[in-house]
């Protein structure tokens, strides 16, 4: 009897933090980078379940979008400086040789610098590579996306891994990225889970809306 109350208690623990973990990811996708840090910043707690819920959705993927980077990276040179926004546990960090700046709203991890993604400690083209694994999630992702152009070296890289279904037209989507400063070097739409882009820096962006930019929220089904 008290195996069996115990185990009704324990699901019912999971379908609540199930239900925190989608609600705290639709507020991330649907509001701006500025709302999810005043977010954390009030309730740290949120963050690490996010975290957890987070992890147990992308178990279930094939491969994560994450080791995809760090391959990357170890075929390029281990001297290039890299900039990881919204890092998660750095797991990238950890991974590779090079310098990694690690940059997320709460540290899971000491290597992590705590700022919002739109507004980085770092200086103008500093970095020789960009990171968005997973991790455009604010609604202002032009300004995200202009911050990583600032921190970029000319010719520099931005590398970019986004659940698949996000993209609503993602050749509206890379024109945009064309007036953010970001020329197109190869994009891999293979994965029914996430895509991967790899941009290089062309210059300033250029002022204006960029319209096409936008991604769907993604959002989880509750299983
Ligand atoms: N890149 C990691 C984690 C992806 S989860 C990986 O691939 O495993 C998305 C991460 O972006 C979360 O850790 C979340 O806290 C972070 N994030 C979301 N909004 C952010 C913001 N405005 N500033 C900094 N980090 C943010």
């Amino acid at each position: 009897r008290s195996g069996r109350s115990a185990a009704l208690r324990a699901r019912m623990e999971e379908r609540l933090l199930g239900a925190r973990f989608r609600y705290l990811n639709q507020q991330l996708y649907t509001g701006s980078s500025q709302d999810a840090a005043r977010l954390f910043r009030a309730d740290p707690a949120a963050f690490h379940l996010y975290h957890r819920g987070f992890e147990r959705q992308v178990r279930r993927w094939p491969e994560r979008p994450v080791q995809r980077i760090v391959r990357y990276l170890r075929r390029r040179p281990a001297s290039l400086v890299v900039a990881d926004f919204g890092c998660g546990d750095c797991t990238l960090a950890a991974s590779v040789r090079n310098r990694v700046h690690c940059f997320d709203l709460v540290p899971l991890s000491p290597r992590v610098t705590v700022c919002d993604m739109a507004k980085v400690p770092l200086a103008d083209e500093s970095v020789d590579v960009a990171v968005f694994c997973l991790a455009l999630m604010g609604t202002n992702l032009q300004e995200i996306l202009g911050e990583a152009n600032r921190v970029l070296k000319l010719g520099g890289t931005l590398m970019v891994a986004e659940v698949a279904s996000r993209f609503e037209d993602t050749r509206a989507f890379l024109k945009a990225m064309t007036q953010l400063g970001f020329r197109t070097v190869s994009k891999d739409l293979s994965s029914s889970y996430f895509y991967l882009f790899e941009f290089a820096k062309t210059g300033s962006a250029r002022p204006g809306p960029a319209p096409g930019l936008r991604l769907r929220p993604c959002l989880y089904k509750r299983r």
